[in-house]
């Protein structure tokens, strides 16, 4: 794959927000976007907003504006204009030939069904490899697309969770980069969108920490450049599960914006002083950008908030 030109005026940190419009923004997303912008602002960097609307069985009408407006209220404002992955598919085929040009892609027809009855040596969730050598005939029709791992070792270093570590073919198996419902699997689009984008630092869930591995293989595999990644602690329902549109988390509740941001910036280790959730969102994010400090994150596990904004 070619590499993306240079984008004019690079500067040295490059953020994003990347929300995927299944719903609209809850608590967990808004947290996860507000230690992004303040990571960026803090270093002086850009910080963009990209749609990942890969998913069109996910993408819900409408959602995608009110993510940007939920953002804006609270005075998250981002840089170039945002971008939507779904009118990139023409870049995602690029990539995805890229790969094919070296051989690494095959196409597999196992169901999941199969895939959860066939008695196989490796760990549940690891794909066995049954369709690597099967060369079927390539139909797009029913047939998923995967990338071939081997034993390659990813390690890398995560800004707040340290040192991680993948064996591609022991740990995560042959991946799908190309789903048997005709859609671009999230770790290929996500790649690419990175580095054409120039994102340098990547601040998102810890529920991501799993697949990142997977992303510096794909950029390996497509030299393109490997971001510095920062993985903030999730956000948990009162049954322990993390916040998320699956588990009908409710849309983040804008209307006190200064009391929703004092809120987050509380779980985000950074209480605000007495008396400043008053202050216009401005104020409140210039004091938050001054002060931000990731590395508060460290030894934060996963959180429940017992409280609403709004029942405070
Ligand atoms: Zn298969």
């Amino acid at each position: 794959m070619q590499h993306p030109a240079p984008l004019a005026n690079c500067p040295s940190y490059r953020g994003r927000f990347a929300p995927s419009p299944s719903g609209p923004l809850h608590l967990g997303s808004l947290f996860t976007a507000l230690a992004s912008f303040l990571d960026a602002r803090s270093q002086g960097g850009e910080w963009l907003v990209r749609i990942d609307d890969i998913d069109p069985y996910r993408t819900q009408p409408g959602a995608a504006d009110r993510i940007l407006s939920s953002l804006e209220s609270l005075g998250l404002t981002w840089d170039r204009s945002v971008v939507y992955q779904s009118q990139r598919l023409e870049r995602y085929r690029t990539g995805l030939d890229a790969l094919r040009d070296q051989g690494l892609i095959y196409a597999c027809d196992c169901s999941r069904r199969e895939l959860a009855e066939e008695r196989t040596d490796s760990p549940p969730g690891v794909y066995p490899g049954f369709c690597r050598h099967k060369q079927l005939a390539p139909q797009p029709e029913n047939q998923a697309l995967r990338l071939v791992t081997g034993d390659v070792v990813i390690q890398f270093e995560d800004r707040i969770q340290g040192p991680v570590k993948q064996v591609m073919d022991r740990e995560i198996g042959d991946f799908i980069v190309y789903r048997r419902d005709g859609a671009f699997a999230y770790h290929l689009a996500t790649v690419i969108d990175d580095a054409e984008q120039g994102v340098t630092d990547v601040v998102r869930g810890q529920d991501l920490l799993d697949s990142t591995p997977r992303q510096i293989y794909l950029q390996q595999r497509l030299k393109l450049p490997t971001p510095k990644y920062a993985h903030v602690p999730i956000l948990l329902n009162a049954e322990g599960q993390k916040l998320s549109k699956r588990t009908l988390a409710a849309e983040a509740e804008t209307r006190y914006p200064g009391r929703l941001l004092g809120y987050l910036l509380r779980l985000l280790q950074h209480p605000l002083p007495a008396g400043m959730e008053a202050a216009a969102t401005g104020e409140i994010l210039d004091w938050a950008i001054r002060h931000w400090q990731l590395a508060r994150l460290r030894h934060v596990g996963a959180m429940m908030p017992k409280t609403t904004p709004f029942s405070l």
